[in-house]
């Protein structure tokens, strides 16, 4: 604290200790005030040592007030996570049971070998690493700050916690703790996105969203097929389905529609997040970063993320990929090797000394 600061500071303290003289109850001389007069007056002084703090303002009010309705989002967010979860397993087991029982078997009697071979390859590929990687994310810890005392560097003390929040630690009111290079909770996973569990989280994205384009392109004419022998139920005189041919075409019509919305929703998403995994950034950050940036510009300065390691070595990071062959087996192949680092410590190369050049 500077001394403009301390002087301010101890300004607002006498201003204080004025208006706390003024607020309590003053003896008259020779008369005692009666047993109401004195509830009345201690009453007071208690309500108001409610609001009257020094660092109390406007802010703190309004968390206060809304803190029931942040303990029920919070609550049931966390709640309705397990539901979340159990619709992504319910609804992939769906569309991968459409894809065994009807899709599958329409290539096998149809197509040419060479495109059979890659049907069955790459789907069940892209299976393998989409399963692997849900159940990465969800059941990964995404790491938290250390409970005891020790000599990381830290930024600032978590208020809820009261625990020490290493450099890009965030609190998760949800989880209810503070994680490590926080990314944001996700009610899909019912886990936060963290240091340790980003890469899982991402490849989730990546591979359900691959996935899910790879269904609606591949069953794009069975589905015209199916609508179209919809449409004419309602033709008189309708033509002639078993049950069984009324379900093949309902669960073609639900695959589609399924995957291919699932493929534009995940997939903006997951743009969104490669977009921020190539400039070095969470979507916290993100949101840190552009009011800094802001301000820096104000007062004649340019912002430079100091977690930004260049596109090509960010991606690195997240991945973990220290050589070309890790491409392979740590990103196109399920692997469950740790991030580099330990998610309490950041280097900060050369951008340190140009964080704040001047224009
Ligand atoms: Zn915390
Ligand atoms: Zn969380």
């Amino acid at each position: 604290m500077g001394t403009h600061s301390w002087r301010c500071y101890f300004s607002r303290l006498t201003r204080l200790s004025v208006r706390w003289v003024r607020l309590c109850p003053q003896p008259r001389q020779g008369k005692r005030p009666g047993p109401f007069r004195q509830l009345w007056s201690y009453g007071k002084i208690i309500f108001n040592s409610l609001y009257f703090n020094v660092l109390t303002n406007w802010d703190t009010v309004l968390d206060s007030i809304f803190e029931p309705v942040y303990w029920l989002v919070d609550n049931l967010t966390r709640w309705f996570g397990v539901v979340f979860v159990c619709l992504v397993i319910a609804l992939t087991g769906s569309v991968v049971l459409i894809v065994y029982l009807c899709v599958l078997p329409l290539i096998i009697h149809t197509y040419p070998t060479h495109w059979i071979f890659w049907h069955l390859c790459y789907g069940h590929w892209n299976l393998v690493n989409i399963v692997f990687h849900y159940y990465k994310a969800v059941t990964t810890s995404p790491g938290h700050s250390p409970q005891e005392k020790c000599d990381i560097p830290t930024v600032t003390i978590c208020k809820k916690c009261i625990v020490p929040k290493p450099t890009r630690t965030h609190h998760c009111s949800i989880c209810n703790a503070c994680v490590l290079k926080m990314d944001h909770h996700c009610p899909w996973l019912n886990n936060c996105v963290g240091h340790f569990n980003h890469r899982y989280f991402f490849s989730f994205c990546l591979y359900m969203t691959m996935g899910c384009i790879y269904c609606s392109i591949s069953a794009k004419d069975m589905f015209l097929d199916a609508y179209n022998a919809i449409e004419s139920y309602y033709q008189t005189p309708p033509p002639h389905f078993t049950n069984e041919e009324k379900l093949f075409h309902k669960s073609l019509l639900y695959l589609w529609v399924l995957t291919s919305s699932v493929a534009v929703a995940l997939g903006g998403l997951t743009i969104w997040h490669a977009v921020l995994i190539t400039r070095g950034e969470t979507s916290v950050e993100r949101l840190i970063n552009r009011k800094e940036k802001k301000r820096l510009k104000q007062i004649g300065k340019v912002f430079r993320n100091p977690y930004h390691h260049g596109r090509i070595n960010n991606w690195k990071i997240l991945f973990g990929v220290e050589k070309k062959s890790q491409w392979i087996t740590r990103v196109l192949l399920p692997s469950s090797h740790p991030p580099r680092g330990d998610g309490l410590t950041w280097d900060c190369p050369r951008h340190r000394h140009e964080a704040m050049d001047t224009i």
